[in-house]
């Protein structure tokens, strides 16, 4: 039967495809297809991992009836249960069909089996029924250990699609960011969250695989089966289930219509970003690993305006990289940018960023907590190591250093001091670095509203609007259930962004957005009558904002911004 659910649109695009689904806990094991000739090997693999797992149950069993059955009776029971769900039919003729037709790869072939048998104890009547979901879970988790013990030859890259040729949806609870980079170079044709916002940074890395998604969808993950055929469109935030044929056939002409318009686009990739009244624009790229220069270069970005360090901290299990491999991935970036510059935010975690040593859930305001450039200046060891890297990339092309969610004088002066520090300790060891120029992050109202002070000990600042929305509205960016609120058009918002660009061109001192903002063409004519000339985004974004760019007369565009920033409703004048 086919039904819709509604979400927030994150990233363009329409995908349609079957329903992957995968528990939260569970979407950091491997997803890729075997070959056909090689799910003889695959299947022999689940068993040899389930022939493991009941030996050590076995032996877990009679290591029990050595100690003395009384004081056990309990465990052995529950062992009892595991081997039973070991031998369970339902479970193991499942994850074989996943093998045999899907051409999943073991482990991803049992956790879709689980996903399917787990649903069915939750439903069950009888409540110690519906608690050996947990006993099947931790069974699962066993065979994956035991899977990882002996690691498939064939997690090769692979095409976003089944053995059928059908492409294929991860519908999940939740995705972390971390998650998401997982995918970079997946399976998966479009993502579906019950949970998240717009500029949340998972909505923000689906932008950056150009892969259509829609979060927030809130209980799309239960709603929502195995298998199911559905269509993604990331431009309404609609998720369509068990479509009929004729909206398969309107949304297979959108999707088709979608790929025209974007390789209409690659045709002013060469081309200056330059208004009709000669005005220069820059349209640099926001990435989050140094191999994404690639698709910015393509798209003819003139220089990265946001590296989001973090990222190579991430899905590490709480390892910080040391200081060479973050020399090599920032030398990586600045050389894959050819001269170009590469603007290095140090290392933004928290909030919807967590470390996994350093969990979301573990404070109670965590966007509000320690993140960011508090969390960066808490652990100076780590830090330094940071800026020493940064200098030593900055040997081999122009870097800038950015400094996200400064809001104190205290920070600022200490920011300095270590900088300063960093550069001793490289010369007492005789490293070659080079020369930096230093910005901040304009994201927290306080630093927006006091600009005038960073400016003044800043060689630039980029304006993080995703966060300055966040902060200046009190939304927090990843829930569903305020994402309605959250609004770059309000008026005290655009009274900030506006405020700060125009004291950044008063002190003299290069300005520009890196936030969501940037990226979006509704507002691109707005942003430059406001007087921005600097607009760092995704590289997906770069040609429709320059398509909106080279179609505008800046000085036209000055008094209508003006007139948007003192209404009541800019989004009325916006429209019009
Ligand atoms: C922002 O806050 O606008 C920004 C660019 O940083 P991030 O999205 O990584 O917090
Ligand atoms: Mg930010």
């Amino acid at each position: 039967m086919t039904f819709t659910l509604h979400g927030q649109a994150v990233s363009r695009g329409v995908a349609i495809g079957r329903a992957v689904l995968a528990a939260a806990s569970r979407v950091d094991v491997a997803h890729y297809f075997i070959a056909p000739q090689q799910v003889a090997d695959e299947l022999g693999r689940l068993r040899r991992a389930r022939d493991t797992v009941v030996e050590e149950i076995e032996r877990l069993r009679q290591g029990l009836a050595h100690d003395g059955v009384e004081a056990h009776a309990e465990l052995a029971a529950l062992l009892e249960v595991h081997l039973m769900l070991l031998q369970d039919e339902h479970l193991q003729d499942g994850v074989k069909q996943w093998v045999l037709e899907r051409h999943y790869n073991a482990e991803w072939a049992l956790t879709a089996q689980l996903e399917v048998v787990a649903r069915q104890f939750d439903e069950m009547e009888d409540p110690y029924l519906r608690e050996r979901r947990a006993d099947l879970e931790q069974v699962v988790e066993r065979l994956l250990r035991a899977l990882r013990g002996e690691s498939s030859p064939l997690a090769a890259a692979a095409p976003a699609a089944g053995a059928g040729g059908e492409p294929l949806v991860l519908v999940a609870h939740d995705l972390s960011p971390a998650d998401m980079l997982h995918f970079k170079h997946g399976v998966f044709a479009g993502f579906v969250t019950d949970v998240g916002g717009r500029t949340s940074h998972t909505a923000i890395v689906a932008r950056s695989l150009e892969i259509p998604a829609v979060v927030g969808v809130r209980n799309a993950s239960q709603l929502i089966q195995q298998d199911d055929l559905v269509i993604v469109d990331g431009d309404a935030g609609v998720v369509i289930v068990d479509p009929s044929p004729m909206m398969l056939a309107e949304y297979g002409y959108k999707q088709r219509q979608g790929e025209v318009e974007r390789e209409k686009l690659t045709r002013i990739k060469n081309t200056p970003a330059v208004t009709l009244d000669g005005q220069r624009i820059e349209l640099l790229a926001n990435i989050e690993l140094p191999e994404d220069t690639l698709p910015a270069l393509a798209v003819g970005a003139v220089g990265v305006g946001l590296f989001r360090t973090e990222f190579l901290f991430m899905g590490r299990g709480g390892k910080l990289p040391d200081e060479e491999e973050q020399y090599d991935a920032y030398r990586r970036a600045v050389e894959g940018m050819h001269g170009l510059p590469v603007t290095i935010r140090t290392v933004d975690v928290g909030a919807d960023k967590p470390l996994e040593a350093h969990r979301r859930d573990d404070h109670l305001n965590p966007a509000l907590g320690l993140r960011a450039i508090r969390w960066s200046l808490a652990e100076p060891a780590m830090f330094l190591t940071q800026l020493r890297a940064i200098l030593r990339a900055a040997a081999h092309g122009k870097v800038n250093v950015l400094i996200p969610m400064v809001a104190h004088l205290s920070e600022v002066r200490q920011v300095h001091a270590l900088l300063a520090k960093a550069r001793e300790q490289l010369d007492r060891r005789g490293a070659v670095y080079g020369p930096v120029r230093v910005g901040a992050m304009i994201e927290v109202p306080a630093a927006a509203l006091a600009v005038r002070l960073f400016l003044r000990h800043f060689d630039f600042i980029s304006i993080g609007t995703n966060d300055l929305i966040q902060y200046a509205l009190a939304i927090d960016r990843v829930d569903e259930s305020v994402a309605h609120l959250y609004d770059p058009l309000h008026p005290a918002v655009l009274r900030l962004v506006a405020d700060t660009i125009a004291a950044a061109q008063e002190a003299g001192k290069p300005v520009s957005v890196c936030g969501e903002m940037a990226g979006d063409v509704t507002l691109t004519r707005l942003l430059l009558g406001l007087g921005l000339r600097s607009f760092s985004m995704h590289p997906t974004q770069i040609l429709p904002v320059k398509q909106q760019v080279l179609r505008s007369d800046t000085r036209k565009l000055r008094a209508w911004a003006q007139q948007v920033v003192a209404s009541d409703e800019p989004a009325l004048l916006l429209a019009d």
